[in-house]
């Protein structure tokens, strides 16, 4: 239930404002994210790549209904891709993009606006020597994600996917999507959903994963496998034995600030770690799902915003 309800503030723009200007708050936030400016995402993705880790970067926001505030968010995204090139980084860095940060849900042709800006960050992080994988947002957005990742695969087809294990479509989203070539990134999914269209209970959504997983891990693409959760990276490990997959053909990806033990082990075990790194000032929403997943981080919040911590 305190997931539900979180997950509904997420996108409360009220509780928004109340949270985002709270005192004490901001150690929660470096927890959690680089910083807010592009030297703090510089930074981190440096340090993580020295420890030998790879590092995908979120320039936070989502949800924009303004055409400047998508059109920021896109140069947004061409500086920092100018920022690793300049600091040789992009060897060991790419960028993760929300669709709905670069113009996706503005009325009209929010789609096609969203697609060309994206198809500019494709553009720039090639020229860096890079790639970019598109966010997987909540359900009524999926088959316009597919459609904008078909899209821009036709000139960039080192475009990642997002697909999302707790929506009932995603296996014959993997069947899809598994082909040589084709870099997706299988995670449980953080948006609240209806029955209609998501498994609930937590023992279902994992049982769906491992059948997604199964079905990446047969096929040809590069699966890029995105929990924290112990026992599907022991499923992760079996079936790469299984399939005779070699280290480096699919990779480990999990979020900055979580499980850095696990992050540690899997690098030190010779898999290829990605940390998913966000940077920037919009980090609310982004914060409350992480708040969702687990009820401990919601403690560590508060304090900090009642300044025992
Ligand atoms: C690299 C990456 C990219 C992602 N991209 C997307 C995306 O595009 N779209 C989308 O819908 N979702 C995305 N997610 C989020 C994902 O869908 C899950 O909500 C999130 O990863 C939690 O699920 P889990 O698999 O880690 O399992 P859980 O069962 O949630 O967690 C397993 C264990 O990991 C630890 N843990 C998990 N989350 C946290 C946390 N926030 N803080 C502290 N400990 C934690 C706990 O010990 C927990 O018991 C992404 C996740 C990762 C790792």
């Amino acid at each position: 239930m305190i997931r539900r309800l979180l997950l509904s503030l997420s996108r409360s723009n009220g509780v928004k404002t109340l949270v985002t200007t709270a005192p004490g708050v901001g150690g929660v936030v470096s927890r959690f994210a680089a910083g807010e400016t592009d030297e703090d995402a510089v930074r981190a993705t440096r340090e993580l790549l020295a420890d030998g880790f790879k590092v995908t970067l979120d320039h936070l926001g989502e949800d924009t209904l303004d055409r400047r505030q998508a059109e920021q968010t896109r140069d947004a995204y061409l500086t920092i891709l100018g920022r690793l090139a300049d600091a040789g980084l992009t060897s060991g860095a790419e960028v993760s993009v929300k669709l709905s940060a670069v113009g996706q849900a503005l009325p009209g042709d929010g789609p096609k606006i969203a697609t060309d800006n994206a198809r500019a960050i494709c553009e720039a992080a090639h020229a860096a020597g890079t790639a970019v994988t598109l966010d997987m947002e909540d359900h009524t957005t999926t088959d316009l994600t597919l459609e904008t990742l078909r899209e821009l695969r036709a000139d960039f087809p080192d475009t990642g996917a997002v697909l999302q294990a707790y929506l009932h479509r995603t296996e014959a989203d993997c069947h899809d999507l598994a082909h040589a070539g084709s870099r997706i990134r299988l995670c449980k999914g953080a948006y609240k959903e209806p029955e209609s269209v998501a498994f609930q209970a937590r023992s279902d959504v994992d049982r769906a994963f491992v059948r997604c997983l199964k079905i990446l891990m047969a096929g040809e693409g590069y699966p890029m496998v995105a929990t924290h959760d112990s026992r599907l990276v022991a499923v992760t490990e079996a079936l790469t034995v299984r399939h005779q997959r070699s280290k480096g053909s699919y990779e480990f990806q999990m979020l900055y600030g979580v499980r850095r033990d696990e992050q540690r082990r899997l690098n030190a075990a010779g898999e290829t770690m990605r940390i998913y790194v966000p940077y920037g000032s919009e980090w609310y929403g982004y914060l409350v799902r992480r708040m969702a997943e687990r009820p401990a981080n919601l403690m560590l919040g508060a304090r900090a915003m009642l300044g025992r911590d």
